[in-house]
């Protein structure tokens, strides 16, 4: 059973409706052991030229197939995700470090649904048509696919941003290359294992596995993707960004947050409360919507830190698998070292950390004492310009301050060079709305979070991103549009 337990999966990357596999490969570790468990892909130059190959030889036929056609083929991919639902989780939270609940609740029926969305959706749009009757003139628009899709995901919800990224490219008709991160691959190699029963045709979806300096950067500079969807951090955002410039590439850059919580003193706390918890610490933190500066108003600052640091100290840090845990690991040692290293910062700026990191002591499980766990921390009299109030940490670490007045907060929360999510709690229905307009934000969601309606634009301001994803937005992004003048 060691010899069992010790053997490695490895994937191959999935070209041309085949699992191919490479000349080299990366360890992949599990978070929550420490342990190599999988190897992935290290592709590069050669194994994205394959790629971007097979997706431009079976364009013509996918992008001419109805919308109607490619709809019932993402219902189908949908359907044998969601049969395999449990397995996705299991895989997901092996890989990620994610709990199971999580992985079950959120990551795979996500992206069942991400599936489902499109396909649907796909069938809803129309185009523009104009008349000119004093010139004899009709103008309409047409949209067509615009050829390979380079998609490149973050590590945090694998699946899910992916799926989120495959479903309107192949729903709009194109074909795509996809790169995920190199250290969550493994549920993207499952999902290929399901194409062909889905229908997809071979090169309609292919997968490179490998790191982004490697296999991100020659999908990004190959002159037959015309287009790259992009998910993860700023610094990349910046360096994918010069790296297209020379061929004009279409971005679409969904990046990182700062995102505030507002709670004001006439909001109801037994909802804000569990919500804000859940916003600062789900995912262990690892949600690019995540509230990480909480400025509550004066009157009722101390009853506010006290029940949330009191509820904040009841999530249970431990083996991702066990159902009964709220907090897995994150994601890698560099990473948890990076998140601790912020609440070290604050502490030596003077700052009070009133539970967690270097407060409270964490009792892990046998097997899980080399894991990257970290347990929720709450850190209070913060400075705005402080590096804890201006970058993504990225981990479960929140910080609360007080404010006095709404113009005071909006210009606080403001004050940040991201600018992607933030939170609003507070009974007085003008006040919402005021203070939601003025946010530089590209989602404000007043007093709940995470809600999402996949038709709505999605993205952020700022250096939290260039463009939006959603339904309309999506179809746009994954479509050309041609403006076309009859005159009779
Ligand atoms: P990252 O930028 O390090 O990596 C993201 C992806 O880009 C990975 O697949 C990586 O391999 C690839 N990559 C790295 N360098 C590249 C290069 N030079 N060329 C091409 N590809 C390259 O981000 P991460 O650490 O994986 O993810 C965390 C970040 O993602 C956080 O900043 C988080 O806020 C952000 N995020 C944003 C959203 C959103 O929708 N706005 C959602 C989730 C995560």
């Amino acid at each position: 059973t060691m010899a069992h337990s010790k053997a490695l999966l490895v994937l191959e990357n999935f070209i041309a409706g085949k699992f191919v596999p490479c000349s080299s490969y990366i360890d992949s570790y599990n978070p929550s052991t420490g342990d190599v468990y999988c190897r992935v892909p290290d592709s590069g130059k050669e194994e994205v030229e394959a790629a971007v190959k097979a997706a431009k030889a079976a364009f013509p036929v996918w992008s001419s197939k109805s919308p109607l056609e490619r709809s019932q083929i993402l219902n189908k991919l949908a359907d044998l995700i969601e049969h395999d639902l449990e397995a996705f989780a299991q895989a997901e939270s092996k890989d990620q470090g994610k709990t199971i609940t999580f992985a079950r609740t959120v990551d795979i029926p996500r992206a069942v649904y991400n599936f489902r969305f499109f396909a649907s959706s796909i069938l809803h749009h129309t185009t523009e048509c104009t008349e000119m009757a004093t010139v004899g003139c009709v103008h309409y628009t047409s949209r067509a696919p615009v050829g390979v899709a380079g998609l490149i995901s973050p590590w945090n919800l694998p699946l899910y941003l992916l799926t989120w990224k495959i479903a309107p490219a192949i729903a709009c008709g194109n074909t795509v290359v996809a790169k995920p991160s190199e250290m969550t691959s493994v549920t993207a190699w499952m999902m290929c294992k399901l194409l062909e029963k889905a229908g997809v045709p071979h090169g309609v979806v292919n997968v490179v596995f490998g790191t982004g300096a490697k296999a991100g950067e020659a999908l990004v500079c190959h002159p037959d993707v015309p287009l790259i969807s992009f998910t993860g951090s700023t610094l990349t955002a910046q360096h994918i960004t010069e790296k297209s410039a020379p061929h004009c590439k279409r971005l679409s850059l969904e990046l990182g947050g700062k995102n505030p919580a507002i709670i004001f003193d006439d909001a109801d706390l037994t909802q804000c409360i569990p919500t804000t918890l859940r916003s600062s610490f789900a995912n262990q933190g690892e949600i690019c919507l995540c509230t990480s500066r909480i400025f509550v108003q004066r009157g009722i600052y101390s009853e506010f830190l006290k029940r949330f640091v009191a509820e904040a100290k009841k999530w249970k840090v431990g083996n991702p698998s066990d159902p009964t845990v709220d907090v897995g690991a994150l994601i890698s040692k560099e990473h948890l070292e990076k998140v601790r290293s912020y609440v070290k910062k604050a502490q030596a700026e003077g700052a009070r950390v009133l539970c967690g990191e270097g407060v409270d002591s964490l009792a892990l499980p046998t097997g899980n004492q080399k894991g990257y766990f970290m347990l929720p921390t709450v850190i209070a009299e913060v400075k705005d310009e402080s590096c804890c109030m201006q970058e993504e940490i990225f981990g479960p670490v929140t910080c609360v301050v007080a404010f006095d007045t709404e113009e005071e907060v909006i210009e606080r929360a403001n004050s940040v060079k991201y600018g992607l999510a933030a939170t609003v709690w507070s009974s007085n229905v003008g006040r919402v709305h005021r203070v939601a307009r003025r946010l530089q934000s590209g989602l404000v969601w007043t007093n709940c979070w995470l809600i999402r309606d996949l038709n709505l634009p999605f993205g952020g301001m700022k250096a939290s991103g260039i463009g939006r994803e959603g339904g309309k937005d999506s179809y746009e992004f994954f479509t050309e549009v041609k403006t076309i003048t009859i005159k009779h």
